[in-house]
C-alpha cells in the first residue's frame, strides 16, 4: 500500500499529511510556534503532542511521526515525502526528485523568498534524516505560473534588472490554482486543455490567476507575494512611490518591509484583526472599519477579477477557493456586485448555501458560471509526489 507524507514548513510552523495511494488523507498534523518556549503539536485536530522547549521542525517532525507510529498510521516508511517549497525561480516548471542538483537550486532561490525557502529546506533535512531512504520531491509555489508570457511576468523596469538578478512576477499559489484548475474541468466535464477560469484564493494570503486552457496565464502576485490583491495583514499593491515617502519621514527599508507584510491589509485597515471572520461579526455590530476593510478587500478584488479577463478569450467559470472563499458568502456576493457590467451575478439563496464541494452560485442570468470549490494543496502535493516517485 503506498503512502505520501506530505511537509509543509512555515517560519515557525510545520503542516504534515498522510495520504495513501488513493489519495485519501489518512491523517493530519500541525506544530506551531516552535523556536519558542511554548511549542505544541496536534495530531488529528485534537491529540496534543507535547514537544520540548525550543522544538525544531525537525524535532517536531519525529514527535510527530513516532505519534503517527503509535496509533498505526503509518506503520512502514512512506512511499515518498513530498515538499511545498514556495520559490522555484525560473528553474522549476514542475514538482522535481530532490538530488544534491535540485536541493542547491532551491538553496540558490533563497534570495527570492528569504523567509520561506531556508524553513522549506529545513523541513527537507529533517525528513531525510528521518526517512534516508526515501524519495522526497519538491512541489513549488511558482512552478504553475512558470506558464505566463513575458507580457504579464515582466515589470516595465530596466530589462537588466530581470537579466541580472531576475526581478519579474513569479506568482505564488501556483499549486492551489493548479488544484482550481483540474478539478473545475472535473466539475464542468471538460478536459483540463480546454478549460479557462479565474481562480481567486483567497486565505491569509489572497492571490487570484487567470487560466487559459488550463495553464496560468496572469496572476496578482509578483516578484514575492506581496503584490496585487489585499490579504490578512500584506498591503498588496500599493504605489511604489510609498518606499520614497517613507523614507523621507525617516522609515528605513526593514520597517516599511514590516509595515506593509505585518501591518497592512485587513489589520491595517480595521485597527482589529487580520481573521475575515471576526471582521464580518465586528461589522455587523456597526465597526465602521472593520466594514471598510471589507469594503475594500472586495472592491480590490473585483477589480482584479476584471483585470484578468484580458488574459482570456474564454471564461468556463470564475472561481472561489481559500478560507474566506469558501467560508464567507459576504465577501462574494460584495465582490461580484461590482462586476455588473462583465455580466457575473450571484443567486443569494445558492450563494448562502454551506458544504458541497463544487457548488454552483451564480443567477441564472449571470453571463459565467461562478463556483466555490474548496481548495487542498496538500493533496496536490501528494499527488505530484506519488506521481515522480511511480516513474
Ligand atoms: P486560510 O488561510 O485559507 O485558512 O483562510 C483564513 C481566512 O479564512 C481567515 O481570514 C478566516 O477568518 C477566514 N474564514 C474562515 N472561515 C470563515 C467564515 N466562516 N467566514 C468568513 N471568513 C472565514
Amino acid at each position: 500500500m503506498e503512502t505520501a507524507l506530505v511537509i509543509n514548513c512555515g517560519s515557525s510552523s510545520l503542516k504534515i499529511a498522510v495520504f495513501d495511494g488513493t489519495l485519501q488523507r489518512v491523517a493530519s498534523a500541525l506544530a506551531e510556534r516552535l523556536g519558542s518556549e511554548e511549542a505544541l503539536a496536534r495530531v488529528n485536530g485534537t491529540l496534543s503532542v507535547i514537544l520540548p522547549s525550543g522544538a525544531s521542525h525537525g524535532d517536531a517532525l519525529r514527535r510527530i511521526v513516532d505519534s503517527f507510529r503509535q496509533q498505526g498510521i503509518l506503520d512502514r516508511t512512506p512511499t515518498v515525502i513530498g515538499h511545498r517549497v514556495v520559490h522555484g525561480g525560473e528553474a522549476f516548471r514542475q514538482a522535481s526528485r530532490i538530488d544534491a542538483q535540485v536541493a542547491g537550486a532551491i538553496a540558490d532561490c533563497a534570495e527570492l523568498a528569504p523567509l520561506h525557502n531556508p524553513v522549506n529546506q529545513l523541513g527537507i533535512e529533517a525528513a531525510a534524516a528521518l526517512f534516508p531512504d526515501v524519495p522526497q520531491v519538491a512541489v513549488f509555489d511558482t512552478a504553475f505560473h512558470q506558464t505566463l508570457p513575458e507580457r504579464a511576468y515582466l515589470y516595465a523596469i530596466p530589462m537588466r534588472l530581470y537579466e541580472q538578478w531576475g526581478v519579474r512576477r513569479y506568482g505564488f499559489h501556483g499549486t492551489s490554482h493548479s488544484y482550481m484548475a483540474s478539478r473545475t474541468a472535473e466539475i464542468l466535464g471538460k478536459s483540463l486543455e480546454e478549460t479557462s477560469l479565474i481562480s481567486a484564493h483567497l486565505g491569509n494570503g489572497c492571490s487570484i490567476t487567470a487560466i487559459s486552457r488550463g495553464k496560468s496565464v496572469d496572476t496578482s502576485m509578483g516578484l514575492t507575494p506581496l503584490e496585487g490583491l489585499v490579504m490578512g495583514t500584506r498591503s498588496g499593491d500599493v504605489d511604489p512611490g510609498l518606499f520614497d515617502f517613507l523614507k523621507g519621514k525617516g522609515l528605513d527599508a526593514e520597517e516599511v518591509h514590516r509595515i506593509l507584510n505585518n501591518e497592512s491589509g485587513l489589520l491595517g485597515i480595521s485597527g482589529e484583526t487580520n481573521d475575515m471572520r471576526h471582521l464580518g461579526e465586528l461589522a455587523a455590530q456597526g465597526h465602521r472599519r472593520a466594514d471598510l476593510a471589507i469594503k475594500i478587500f472586495c472592491f480590490r478584488l473585483a477589480k482584479y477579477i476584471a483585470a484578468m479577463t484580458a488574459s482570456l478569450t474564454e471564461l468556463d467559470a470564475l472561481v472561489f477557493t481559500g478560507g474566506i472563499g469558501e467560508n464567507s458568502a459576504q465577501v462574494r456576493a460584495r465582490t461580484v456586485s461590482h462586476l455588473r457590467l462583465l455580466g457575473f451575478a450571484v443567486d443569494d439563496q445558492r450563494n448562502a448555501r454551506r458544504g458541497e464541494d463544487g457548488r454552483a452560485i451564480h443567477s441564472d442570468r449571470s453571463r459565467f458560471p461562478i463556483l466555490v470549490v474548496p481548495t487542498d494543496e496538500e493533496r496536490v502535493i501528494a499527488r505530484e509526489a506519488l506521481a515522480i516517485a511511480r516513474n
